[in-house]
Formats: structure tokens, sequence, C-alpha cells
């Protein structure tokens, strides 16, 4: 690959479930991508599907090196399991002065050494994936995503207590402090809500509030709008 195309693309370390997803999504949304691991079998398994994968330790600075890492702009280090590995290629790749590393963490204490040595993003796909299927479980959230500051937007189905009026006489805010931002009428598409959107049964609407709000809301209209 030219090295002019390097700041563009992005190196992915570690071709395990996680790193492997992020390659191909990445990949499938046009961003050219360079995967490296250490495992030969999985090399030959991903180098169908990604364009540049290639085998080497990528604890090495001196391989990195050789592989051009310092070119590019942003990597991911998507290493687990082996957190000696894991903290050891965010290193290498600090040291190489990429300027956006992100890192996998399994734990609070993996995340915290990683954020210590520098790490710009650190990213725990397990915990946020127990959280959001927590969420979807005990409420009636069809889609739930939240932020880092304790804000959150989630999907849900209309509950009849608040269909049939306008939206501005419903007085959501005051009652619950989220707010109706998005609202698809059965076969249509999402569009905004307005003060005068009326729902009706069967209208699925995106909500966005403080992750508590947004829960009370779930599990208040919950009781009011058996399934
Ligand atoms: P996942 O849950 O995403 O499947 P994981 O959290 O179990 O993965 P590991 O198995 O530790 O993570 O590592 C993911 C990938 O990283 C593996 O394919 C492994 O071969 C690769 N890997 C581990 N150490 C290195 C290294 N030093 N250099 C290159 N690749 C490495």
């Amino acid at each position: 690959m030219a090295s002019r195309n390097r700041e563009d693309a992005v190196l992915v370390i570690g071709l395990g479930r996680f790193g492997g997803t992020l390659a191909q999504t990445l990949q499938e949304l046009g961003h050219r991508v360079v995967a490296v691991d250490r495992n030969h079998d999985l090399v030959q398994q991903w180098s169908g599907q990604i364009t540049h994968v290639i085998e080497a330790d990528a604890t090495s600075e001196v391989v990195m090196r050789q592989l051009g890492a310092h070119e590019f702009r942003r990597a991911v280090v998507a290493i687990g399991t082996e957190i000696e590995a894991s903290v050891l290629a965010t290193g290498v790749l600090l040291d190489l002065a990429v300027p956006e590393v992100w890192s996998k963490a399994i734990t609070r204490e993996h995340g915290r050494i990683l954020e210590r040595i520098g790490a710009n993003h650190v990213v725990y796909p397990e915990r946020d994936a127990g959280e959001r299927v927590a969420h979807l479980m005990t409420g009636r959230l069809i889609d739930f995503l939240e932020f880092d500051d304790n804000y959150a937007i989630a999907k849900l189905r209309a509950p009849r207590e608040i269909c049939g009026r306008a939206l501005e006489k419903t007085a959501l805010r005051s009652r619950f402090g989220i707010t109706i931002v998005g609202v698809k009428h059965p076969g249509g598409q999402f569009t905004h809500a307005e003060a005068g959107t009326v729902l009706g049964p069967g209208d699925l609407i995106m909500i966005a509030g403080g992750t508590d709000r947004v829960e009370e809301f779930a599990t208040a209209v919950g009781t009011a709008n058996p399934p």
C-alpha cells in the first residue's frame, strides 16, 4: 500500500471475534484496513475477506516499524485475554507516535493500565454488551444506546397513555425528564417528532434523556402498555 494512503487507513491488531468483526465492518464502510495477527491460521482465514492481512508480532517495535505502523493515523489494539500483549502492542503504537490509538480492555484494571500508558480511547466490548442486553431484557426497550456521560437514547413502542394527543400536551419532559426525538408510524420511516405530533398505537418512538430517566420512563409506561 502506498505510504500516502496509510494516513487514511486503519491498522487493526488482533483478528479475534472483536478485531475481525471490526476490521470487516470498517472495510465495508469503505475504509482501508490493514490487519495484523500473529496467528498463522487466522491470517489465512481472514486474507480472503480483508485486503491487507499480515502475520506478525505486534509487540515488537522493530517489526511494527518495518510494517509501516508509524505511518498510520489510527490504530486499534483488539487483543483482550492476553493483557501483556495488549499493553505492549498499545505501547509500541504510542511509541511510534500513532496519533489515535484505540485499545480493547476486558477488565476495569486492564483499561486503567491502557489509559495510564496513553491509549486515546479504551473500549470495553464485553461490559458494554452486557449492560445493553440487561437494559433490553428488563425494560420495554427495543434498542438502547448509552453515552459516556450518563445520557441515553432508546427505541420503544409508543405507550398508550401518550397516544391520541399532541406531544406538547403530554408533558413528558416535566413528568419523566425525557424527550421524544423521533417517531415512526407503522410502515413508515423515522422522522423528527414535533410539538404537534400525535402518536398512534403501533408507532415506534425514539427517546433521549438521562439514562435513569430513560429507564424510569420505559418501566413506568411498560406497566400501562402490556404487550
Ligand atoms: P476476542 O474476544 O475478540 O475473540 P480475545 O479478547 O480473546 O479476542 P485474544 O485472543 O487475546 O483476545 O487476542 C485476539 C487476537 O489477537 C488473537 O487472534 C491473537 O492471535 C492476536 N494476538 C495476540 N497477541 C498478539 C500479538 N502479540 N501480535 C499480534 N497478534 C496478537
